[in-house]
């Protein structure tokens, strides 16, 4: 996916510059939450050259300007919020870092696979009222792409097509759908390091569990857990995938 919009202009798409920081906001403990690199006040104000790549310049802005987020408020340096969003797989939003308030569409960077959904007239432990929505993911090897840790390089797929369960009730569907959007979007998995087997360069999950044992809980990942379904809707919520994306 090619950014449509240069990487500055999504910056002041969702920040706007503050100026000068005002004196009595000097005196506090005011700084730039982007690893606590920078003062945001006096002469440790530098470039965020850690960050540096290749488009990361930046014309319009200086090194001192700080921005503040529309929705959330948050203010930091906007050169500094330029560097994180080069160093991401800019798809045209934003995260603010230090509240995690999204701005746009995130996006990430799962491989190219299928997603593909069954029924099942079986109860989940937990849910003896209802049968069992089926997904399966299916995901083959392939070569990182520049959103992936080393581009040009392979990643395997271990114990692919993967199952994952979930109840067959209003809630259960719900999570369906939302799962939908972030398959759509990328957000399922991600190629990185298992930390389960350590392997590098893997197509692993991504921050959105699953339920991967339908009749047994071996692994952790299996029924019963009450909780489940309200845990998953935060872990969607937490990627920009909420019951708004259902209704447009
Ligand atoms: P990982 O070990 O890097 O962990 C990423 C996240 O996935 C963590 O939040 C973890 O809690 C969760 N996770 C770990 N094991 C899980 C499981 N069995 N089911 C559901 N969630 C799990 O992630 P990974 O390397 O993608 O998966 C962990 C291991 O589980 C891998 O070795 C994979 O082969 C295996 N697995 C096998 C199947 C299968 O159907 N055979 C299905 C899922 C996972
Ligand atoms: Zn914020």
């Amino acid at each position: 996916q090619l950014p449509v919009q240069k990487p500055e202009e999504v910056i002041k798409k969702y920040m706007e510059e503050v100026g000068t920081i005002p004196d009595e906001l000097k005196k506090t403990e005011l700084h730039c939450v982007i690893l606590g690199l920078h003062d945001m006040h006096g002469a440790s104000v530098m470039s965020p050259s850690g960050y540096d790549s290749p488009e990361g310049g930046s014309q319009t802005l200086q090194p001192s300007t700080v921005g503040k987020f529309t929705k959330c408020g948050h203010t930091l340096h906007m050169l500094c919020m330029l560097a994180m969003y080069n160093n991401g797989n800019k798809d045209g939003s934003l995260q603010c870092p230090s509240c995690k308030t999204i701005y746009g569409e995130k996006t990430g960077t799962q491989p190219k696979g299928k997603m593909e959904i069954y029924s099942i007239p079986q109860s989940l432990p937990g849910h003896p009222d209802c049968g069992t929505i089926q997904i399966v993911y299916n995901i083959p090897p392939g070569i990182q792409g520049t959103e992936h840790p080393n581009p040009g390089q392979p990643y395997t797929c271990r114990g692919f097509p993967r199952f994952c369960f979930l109840p067959d009730n209003d809630k259960g569907r719900k999570v369906l759908e939302l799962l939908k959007v972030a398959w759509t979007r990328r957000l399922i998995f991600t190629v990185g390091t298992s930390n389960t087997t350590g392997e590098p360069d893997t197509v692993v999950w991504n921050e959105i569990h699953h339920k991967t044992e339908m009749l047994s809980n071996v692994s952790g990942h299996g029924y019963p857990d009450p909780n489940y379904l309200d845990n998953v809707l935060a872990e969607l919520a937490a990627q920009g995938v909420t019951e708004d994306c259902l209704r447009r």
